[in-house]
């Protein structure tokens, strides 16, 4: 089964190191126990993998001629001539690994083959390599790797502590069993950690990350010009701090891709506040020739031949799993709101809120089409009381807080926040009909700008047309504002053109026209709506209004809340009326 690689195909193949960390011996040794078919693999580290690293698996085994191969330098099964490096399926490909790491270490395999009679072993001690002996062994592979680079001290001081290095495998390993939820494993590092085999992804998810990860992970089905994104996203709800659990996957190999990160950023904009991140897991799955997974030795970088697309296949099926998502705002909004923890942390959104004024028909327009869950109560049942109907009753607080009551409790609207998604979403839907009212200047606004800011500006003059802010060259520095949508108050010109410029810079070439043009409403809306704006009575209820039909109510475009509702429940617990 195993072959030396010809020397043409080895001097293709990336060169660099292979083992850097006893992860990488992991991850090695592991991808293997995978490719072999094991349904079982388990990880004992010691040290955290400094001195130990065993894998053992229940795959298919390996011969005695394997075995005198699997220590020699590019001796793979995987991998016979030139043309297959670019349809590159099986994990590993290098045909490397065991032999570097039987370099640098005490390494030993014993394996069976199913329909062998007896096994056999081979040991390597820095490099040094021992014939294969018959062994005792059960169907499968162990492999056990001591005392990593104990014939280099060099790399040896560079190791991190057992807790650091544990750390790096462990994090392998959580990868490795996401992409792989069919395979059991069992982790013995310190504390066990048992993953039952043929589980879900969602159930994995949930035993790595925790039942309310699992629980608020929205299904992703996608595909698009032969590019398929599956997995989970998590609601902005579980959003995190960093971008820690942001897991991609390129045909089952988890990789870093800072476009990918920015698609699947760009897809939580709307629902998410600067600084909060996205956790998902994602697999794209494309045919191999147009990815090339071989550019760095660790393999977490790919490049894609058609990188455009597979950026917009990914926005695109985690703005569609997202939209599940208003449903069951929506849904649950119609029920009770929940129990919400008073005073700690972050406050829970409210659901639903504006959705309710005008019956289920008109207020949740795209919520209609959805089909309706076995969840939500029946349409005869009374609605609660929605805080928009007759708009008799609220309290402006700071000139910029409305004080709402609900009929679940009250509420706090951020009236700016609220504006900036009602304009926004008048701008999106002119747009999108194609009939944008632009208001003229009658003296047009000059606005200078650093010369490179005013030709990225003007390059992208027919796009802000077509959104309705005319800009043209005033000559010189400057450039002049011409008009902007009608539906913005009174834009500030400096304020409106710089965040126009900061968003072309943003999204760089990655972006699709649609996207631009979100990003260039949105912005447009920020400039228009300047907090401590006092609002009249009859604006107010204007507002609060035409928030009853908002598409995603409960966010302005750069994700801030647009309101926080508490129910009576909290205030009587607050109050002590209650526990
Ligand atoms: P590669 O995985 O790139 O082929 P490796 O050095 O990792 O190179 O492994 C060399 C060969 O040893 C593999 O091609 C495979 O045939 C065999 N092998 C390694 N680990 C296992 C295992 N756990 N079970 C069965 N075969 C294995
Ligand atoms: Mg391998």
């Amino acid at each position: 089964m195993i072959r030396v690689l010809p020397p043409e195909v080895v001097g293709k193949i990336a060169a660099g190191e292979v083992v850097e960390r006893p992860f990488s011996v992991v991850k090695e040794l592991v991808e293997n126990s995978i490719d072999a078919g094991a349904t079982r693999i388990i990880v004992e580290l010691e040290d955290g993998g400094r001195s130990l690293v065993r894998v053992t698996d229940d795959g298919r085994g390996m011969s005695v001629a394997d075995l005198e191969l699997a220590f020699v330098q590019h001796a793979t099964s995987k991998l016979e001539d030139v043309g297959d490096l670019d349809a590159i399926v099986s994990l590993g490909f290098r045909g490397e690994a065991l032999a570097s790491i039987g370099a640098v270490s005490r390494a030993r395999i014993l394996s069976r083959e199913a329909n062998a009679i007896e096994g056999a072993e081979v040991r390597a001690e820095g490099g040094v390599v021992t014939e294969v002996r018959p062994a005792a062994a059960a169907q499968g592979t162990v492999i056990e790797i001591r005392d990593l680079f104990c014939n280099v001290p060099a790399r040896r001081r560079f190791l991190k502590t057992p807790q650091g290095e544990r750390q790096r495998c462990l994090e392998v390993l959580q990868k490795l069993a996401l992409s792989h939820p069919d395979v059991g494993f069992r982790i013995e590092a310190g504390r066990t950690i048992d993953l039952p085999p043929r589980e879900t992804l969602r159930r994995r998810i949930g035993r790595l990350f925790g039942r309310q990860t699992e629980a608020r992970a929205l299904a992703v089905q996608h595909e698009r010009g032969g590019v398929g994104v599956d997995g989970l996203v998590v609601d902005p709800d579980g959003a995190r701090r960093d971008r820690a659990q942001q897991h991609l996957f390129v045909n089952g190999r988890p990789i870093r891709d800072r476009s990918l990160s920015h698609a699947v950023e760009d897809a939580y904009r709307e629902y998410l506040m600067g600084g909060r991140f996205p956790v998902v897991f994602l697999f794209i799955t494309l045919d191999p020739a147009k990815v090339d997974v071989n550019v760095h030795p660790t393999k977490s970088e790919v490049r894609f031949v058609e990188g455009r697309l597979v950026y917009s296949a990914v926005r695109s099926a985690v703005i569609e799993a997202l939209a599940q998502r208003t449903g069951r705002v929506a849904e649950r909004g119609a029920g009770a709101v929940g129990a919400v923890q008073p005073m700690t942390g972050f406050p829970e959104l409210p659901r639903g809120l504006f959705g309710q004024s005008e019956g289920i028909g008109a207020s949740f327009g795209k919520l209609a089409a959805l089909p309706r869950s076995q969840s939500e109560p029946p349409l005869g049942a009374p609605l609660p009381l929605s805080p928009f109907q007759g708009v008799s009753c609220f309290l402006v607080l700071q000139d910029l807080y409305i004080l709402l009551e609900t009929d679940a409790g009250f509420a706090i609207v951020d009236q700016h926040a609220l504006h900036e998604r009602v304009v926004y979403e008048k701008l999106l839907a002119a747009y999108r009909a194609g009939n944008v009212a632009v208001q003229r200047l009658l003296v047009p606004a000059v606005v200078e700008l650093p010369p490179a800011d005013k030709d990225l500006l003007l390059e992208h003059v027919d796009a802000l047309r077509a959104t309705g802010l005319l800009i043209a060259d005033f000559g010189g520095v400057a450039v002049q504002l011409e008009g902007y949508p009608a539906p913005l108050r009174r834009p500030d010109p400096e304020a409106l053109i710089g965040g126009l410029v900061r968003e072309l810079r943003e999204v760089g070439d990655v972006g699709e026209p649609e996207a631009l043009h979100e990003r260039l409403h949105s912005r447009a809306c920020r400039s228009a709506v300047m907090a401590g704006d006092k609002l009249a009575d009859a604006e107010i209820e204007e507002l609060l209004k035409a928030a009853a039909k908002l598409e995603h109510p409960h966010n302005c475009p750069h994700g801030r809340p647009t309101v926080v509702s508490f129910t009576t429940g909290q205030l009587e617990r607050w109050f002590k009326r209650r526990v």
